[in-house]
């Protein structure tokens, strides 16, 4: 169970009380192939390898920190999720855990669809050769220019987030001579993290509409008035790295129960339902992510079961995977800078990077595992938190793990399960230059998003 599991939230409280620590693994040289991306070994000479690359070659090429991206991986996943749910739903890949061209390339090229939520992702979609109307836009607040833009190129969806959007979104694709599919986003009540769900009537949060009180209904009724946009369906998403379906269960019966209503105030059957995306991954040994055949198939059963309840056809079902995706398709490799040891208390090691490249565990208290990576050692387990060279003492990148204690500076050790919400919230705090992103692939890497200079930081100061 991920340390950070607690009904309120990962931000709310470690459930382990304090002094108390999982026991260190058996054997601190395993590279535990659930945290791992697939293409990681360590080889005969102790070093860690990724697409038969050794990390110690990587770092003299690339530097340190850098994130890498194991490709066969990442695609490999694609093909998972899209096989999975089948020729009857689709998968959108959700942008905002990584974005870049390359990515987009991947995705287009296995078949699967794309979430943006703002104009520098459509860019970055549209540059990267994702076909429009394999894209839906997000978004709580999208301007007037991203709305025209995605109009204007013809994305496949756009997901109304308010009342106010119905009618923005309406008016533009009306000025600009189209009828744009849209679906409405409703808040169904149900507050989802990791292991725990919490079903409420209404839900205070900014997105969406809500459910309760009709607010739904009476969007519904706007959209269908309007000429500018055709409703094709109706969207939910219930929070994130959730290991538990009875959240999906909860909200998929509530989308379900407002489809069914529609078509009795209407006679329209809405032909689209999307669920959201969500899914955990293992950032330690202790999680327990489900494989994306048992997540299809649970959500599929659940649909297809509420909608014979409800006399509806079945609903074409879309689900939108960030994170399980791309997380778990890249480290971040660091170099260990200096380290102190507090007796009785922990190892504070210091690397070249840390919350400008891995924001997760400061803003969400999240869980991450590190492994000593260009060397074998069999060396005690120390108890050590690893943290950045950044001007604050909440700069941690891990928590609490064991590193082995000989550590020394010069080590080179890496963070797993960095793909998602890593370079895509990382940040240029302390004017830290962003670590670039490498793909390997079959013994070969190649830079994909490279690392910022400090020419790139002195050309957006004007002087
Ligand atoms: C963030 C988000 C996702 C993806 O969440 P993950 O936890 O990365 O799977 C999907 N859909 C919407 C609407 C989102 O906001």
């Amino acid at each position: 169970m991920s340390r950070s599991a607690h009904p309120a939230g990962p931000r709310h409280a470690d459930v382990f009380p304090d002094g108390h620590y999982s026991a260190p693994a058996a054997d601190l040289n395993v590279l535990d192939e659930k945290v791992w991306s697939r293409t990681v070994r360590r080889n005969d000479d102790g070093v860690a390898t990724v697409a038969g690359i050794e990390v110690t070659r990587l770092a003299e090429e690339f530097g340190t920190p850098a994130y890498f991206l194991d490709e066969a991986d990442f695609r490999a996943r694609c093909r998972a999720w899209s096989d999975a749910f089948g020729p009857n739903a689709d998968v959108f890949y959700a942008g905002k855990a990584f974005l870049s061209r390359a990515v987009v390339r991947w995705l287009t090229e296995e078949g699967l669809n794309l979430d943006v939520c703002s104009g520098g992702e459509l860019a970055t979609a549209l540059a990267g050769g994702m076909p429009p109307e394999r894209i839906a836009f997000h978004g709580n607040n999208k301007s007037a220019e991203e709305i025209e833009r995605a109009v204007s190129v013809g994305v496949g969806r756009i997901v109304l987030d308010s009342f106010q959007e119905i009618v923005r979104v309406a008016h533009i694709a009306q000025r600009l001579g189209r009828r744009q599919p849209v679906q409405i986003r409703v808040t169904v009540g149900v507050e989802a993290h990791t292991h725990e769900f919490i079903a409420t009537a209404h839900e205070d949060q900014k997105f969406g509409i809500a459910l309760a009180d009709g607010q739904a209904a009476e969007a519904v009724r706007r959209a269908l008035k309007l000429d500018g946009i055709e409703l094709i369906g109706i969207h939910s998403h219930i929070g994130s790295q959730i290991f538990d379906m009875a959240g999906f269960e909860v909200s998929a019966r509530r989308v379900v129960q407002l489809l069914a209503e529609i078509r009795d105030e209407h006679g329209v059957e809405l032909p689209e339902i999307d669920l959201g995306g969500g899914l955990g991954i293992a950032y330690t040994s202790e999680d327990d992510p489900k494989e994306p055949y048992d997540i299809a198939k649970s959500l599929l059963d659940i649909v297809t079961r509420e909608c014979e309840a409800a006399r509806l056809a079945t609903p074409r079902i879309s689900v939108e995977p960030g994170r399980a995706i791309v997380g778990p398709t890249a480290f971040t490799l660091y170099e260990v800078g200096t380290i102190k040891p507090l007796e009785g208390l922990r190892t504070y090691v210091s690397v070249d990077g840390g919350m400008s490249d891995n924001i997760r565990t400061a803003l969400y208290n999240a869980d991450y595992s590190v492994a000593l990576v260009s060397r074998r050692s069999d060396a005690e387990p120390m108890l050590s938190r690893v943290v950045g060279k950044h001007c604050e003492s909440g700069d941690i990148v891990v928590r609490d793990a064991y590193l082995p204690a000989d550590l020394a500076p010069g080590d080179l050790i890496a963070v797993p399960a960095t793909g998602a919400y890593c370079r895509s919230m990382a940040s240029n705090y302390n004017h830290a230059l962003r670590p670039p992103v490498v793909a390997v692939k079959d013994g070969e890497a190649r830079v994909v998003v490279r690392r910022e200079t400090e020419e790139d930081l002195l050309r957006l100061d004007i002087g």
